[in-house]
């Protein structure tokens, strides 16, 4: 595990709401825009108290008792603040076995929220029933330099479709419009329930996207898959953790 901190969900569907994170290390993927740090580390961060911006150091592995005493904690010291558990990465499928024992311990304690990149059906199958909500990202070639999976987010999103769920797709003012297409069609046809937020690509801290860029690709993606929303990640705005 990487860090564990409370801080405002700046993303997606649940945009907004106050979460504990959980950063699990690892991915599998190695998009261009990442810059997140997902090498396993010898101590987890810890947040001293929740929203306090200190840390301290716990060594890893971070055993489930640890770490549900610490969300109870949290819990008690801040009632009715927190909405829900965000895992998030990395790629936290990547340790599907410890989230398989981590996933109904913690659910006991808050509604859980899955950040993943859609790209490990097999290791979600059975993780499913103790997820609340999904977030599961398109990664579009124009943004990460290597190929789409089309193949392994359709199988994710074939399973995801059965909890709350929302498809996030980072664009650029490079992004042509057939992968817009490609992942509204996906969407429309998987999961026709299901958002898809089209998130620009934040730089430094700015969106350098142009408006007119950012509604072009909302209309045409709205003409396939009507339920398009357009969220920039809010949390750097803010300073935000
Ligand atoms: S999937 Fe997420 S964590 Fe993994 S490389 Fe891409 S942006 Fe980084």
């Amino acid at each position: 595990m990487l860090e564990i901190f409370s801080s405002i969900q700046g993303e997606g569907l649940l945009i907004g709401w106050r979460q504990i994170f959980i950063r699990l290390a690892h991915c599998n993927l190695c998009c261009n825009y990442c810059d997140t740090p997902v090498r396993p580390q010898d101590t987890c961060r810890v947040e001293t108290a929740p929203g306090a911006g200190s840390f301290f150091g716990l060594a890893n592995p971070v055993s489930l008792e640890v770490l549900s005493t610490l969300v109870a904690d949290w819990l008690t010291r801040l009632p009715g603040g927190h909405h829900s558990i965000s895992i998030t990465g990395g790629e936290p499928l990547i340790q599907d076995r410890l989230l398989r024992e981590w996933l109904p311990v913690l659910r006991g304690l808050l509604p859980v929220h899955l950040e993943t990149n859609g790209t490990l059906p097999e290791a979600f199958k059975p993780l499913a029933a103790h997820v609340d909500w999904v977030s599961m990202d398109i990664k579009l070639t124009s943004q990460t330099g290597v190929p789409t999976p089309w193949l392994e987010h359709e199988r994710f999103l074939a399973l995801a479709a059965s909890r709350d769920c929302c498809v996030k797709a980072v664009v650029g003012e490079d992004t042509p419009m057939e992968e817009i297409f490609q992942a509204a069609e996906l969407v429309r046809r998987i999961a026709p329930r299901a958002p898809l937020i089209l998130q620009p690509r934040t730089l430094g801290g700015r969106v350098p996207m142009t408006a007119a860029s950012l509604l072009r690709l909302q209309e045409q993606a709205a003409r396939v898959h009507p339920r398009v929303r357009v969220i920039p990640q809010t949390h750097t705005f803010m300073g935000l953790l």
